[in-house]
């Protein structure tokens, strides 16, 4: 019975590290629960977070009392759920013209529904910019738009059993949605309901600069707020130089002086060893596409083992300090933003490595682990002792290009794929629809035996395939449309074209029923059409019998020897394999 006792304890009570001390002075920002505004949150000490039905119901409360903010649902999730979102404007205009004559800042909490931190900071920061006052100041300079739960249906999916590795709330909703599918992995094929909303926002409204709000998995350190963008070597070179000279001490200053530990992103589980790795990031998630479609975008994670009242307040004075920036250098960073949608760059990178002679070091911040070998795993187990350390740790940046696809002036897609054009619709890439068939020279790509993945993602059975191009003059019927990419979106257009693009609609399976050959031979027709091929052309029979000399594989397979040949007819399906998207 005491082994059943332990082990049920062991399940209902998460086994974490040791919490650092913090008593830091955003700790101030918090209103006791005996105020008329205190937040949900607030009321309960941080220990719980409220549920979707009492956060809609706090910011109706609020957007009543407070003429600078208006409350509108940017489109329904696959339960049929509304995804609010804030418009706060010291004027009081709530078009996405009028809001831009300021900075405009959109924050997104609850991408991952269980990761809510973003939620409780952005009501908490709603109040004090106007019924409370505290931070009125904010808005004299800048507009915020402020998604408090963006996957609604995740976040009821809600229990203490949401999250092993998070110290807090109590309970808390579930990372996917409702299809079991990754929100921050839908950025550029836009399965879900709730993705294609937040497009149309970043489509419709424009926002100079877009926070993502996580909180972390993985190692533990001394840092509470870690947050970082697409490195320099993506797709918008002016941007991340502003996010990094400008956003970056500013944020850090700002919580510095509140108590809060801030630090680059660290995406591994062992980082005093293996130090951080910076770079740029496919376009399926929040930074990647941010950078494809040159909108400044930021990715706030919050260290999972600081409990929830350091992460919510950290995470209040990151968005405060967002918009503090923004109200100061506003005009600078549009200036980059113009810089990086005028950019054509003949030559877009795919894929990226850290180079050799990159052999930077940073001071870290860490946790001291303890390594033993585990009965249990038969490996090496690490525990963090909770012992804060300095040290110095390699800092690298995936800075050099590995792959990459020169732009071509156009992409020609057949009327026939025609969701592959809503896609285009979605994001907002501007098109020519050709309204009687025409004749076009352009360079097609052929692909050889493809790849599938063996397991399914987000979904989706992804593909690639060996390529090779081709000119040919293709016929593009009525409907067909010309993706010129000389167009500020010209660059995410390459990315979901480009077949060799990790995140093209291609390598996501949008093209599947292309890869398998249609039309078949049978034996006795072959083998006389065959007999007289090789009779008539010497040279296919000096092919085939050095093929069958060289290839023992071959020699061996009669029905490939057949294939082969059949390849070679004219009845052969010339357009096998052929990737329709022509480039001009
Ligand atoms: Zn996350």
């Amino acid at each position: 019975m005491l082994t059943a006792f332990l082990l049920s304890a062991a399940l209902t009570t998460p086994i974490l590290p040791p919490a650092q001390p913090w008593s830091g002075a955003s700790r101030a920002l918090v209103v006791p629960a005996s105020d008329q505004w205190v937040t949900p949150a607030e009321a309960t000490n941080f220990r719980t977070t409220p549920r979707y039905d009492e956060t809609v119901a706090y910011l109706r409360k609020l957007v009543a009392a407070a003429p600078q903010l208006k409350m509108v649902s940017i489109g329904k999730s696959h339960e049929g759920r509304d995804i609010w979102l804030v418009i706060a404007s010291k004027e009081r205009v709530f078009t996405p013209d009028a809001l831009r004559r300021k900075p405009l800042f959109l924050a997104q909490g609850g991408i991952h529904a269980g990761e809510i931190d973003g939620k409780d900071a952005g009501l908490m920061l709603l109040r004090d910019m106007t019924v409370r006052g505290t931070k009125r100041e904010l808005l004299d300079q800048a507009n915020f738009l402020f998604v408090p739960i963006f996957n609604v249906d995740g976040h009821e999916r809600f229990s203490r059993y949401c999250r092993i590795n998070q110290r807090g709330p109590e309970e808390c909703g579930w990372r996917t949605n409702a299809r079991n599918l990754n929100l921050n992995r839908d950025y550029v094929k836009a399965d879900t309901l709730e993705m294609r909303a937040m497009i149309r926002v970043l489509r419709e409204w424009q926002p100079d600069l877009y926070a993502d709000l996580h909180v972390t998995d993985g190692a533990d350190y001394q840092y509470d707020v870690t947050y970082g963008w697409s490195g320099g070597s993506g797709w918008s070179p002016a941007i991340s130089a502003w996010l990094e000279d400008t956003l970056r001490p500013a944020l850090d200053r700002g919580l510095r002086a509140m108590g809060h530990i801030p630090g680059r992103l660290i995406f591994t589980d062992d980082p005093l060893t293996a130090g951080l790795v910076d770079g740029a990031v496919d376009p399926r998630l929040s930074t990647g596409y941010g950078d494809a479609r040159h909108i400044p975008t930021v990715l706030l994670e919050n260290h999972s083992l600081k409990p929830y009242d350091q992460r919510v307040l950290g995470t209040y004075v990151f968005l405060e300090h967002i918009l503090r920036t923004l109200a100061r250098e506003g005009s600078v960073l549009r200036a980059a933003i113009a810089r990086d949608r005028a950019n054509r760059s003949a030559s877009i990178p795919l894929a990226w490595r850290v180079p050799d002679s990159d052999t930077r070091t940073i001071e870290f911040l860490g946790i001291e682990s303890r390594r033993t070998l585990s009965p249990i795993s038969g490996e090496v187990r690490i525990e963090w002792t909770g012992q804060p350390v300095t040290a110095r740790v390699p800092f690298r940046s995936a800075s050099e290009v590995t792959a990459s696809v020169t732009r071509p002036a156009a992409y020609w897609i057949p009327a026939s794929w025609q969701e592959v054009i809503e896609k285009l619709d979605l994001h907002g890439i501007a098109y020519e629809r050709i309204t009687a068939p025409r004749d076009v020279e352009v360079e097609m790509t052929r692909f050889g035996a493809p790849k599938f993945d063996a397991e399914q993602f987000e979904g989706h059975v992804r593909v690639t395939a060996p390529a090779t191009t081709e000119r040919r003059r293709e016929r593009y019927p009525a409907g067909s449309v010309r993706v010129s990419t000389d167009q500020p979106l010209g660059t995410l257009a390459v990315l979901m074209l480009e077949p060799s693009s990790p995140d093209s609609l291609f390598q996501w399976g949008f093209f599947n029923s292309i890869l398998s050959p249609t039309e078949y031979v049978e034996s006795y027709i072959m083998e006389p059409m065959a007999e007289r091929m090789l009779a008539e052309d010497p040279k296919l029979a000096a092919e085939f019998l050095k093929k069958i000399d060289s290839d023992e594989a071959f020699r061996g397979n009669p029905r490939a020897r057949l294939q082969w040949l059949y390849e070679r007819t004219p009845f052969y399906d010339e357009r096998a394999r052929l990737y329709p998207v022509g480039r001009e």
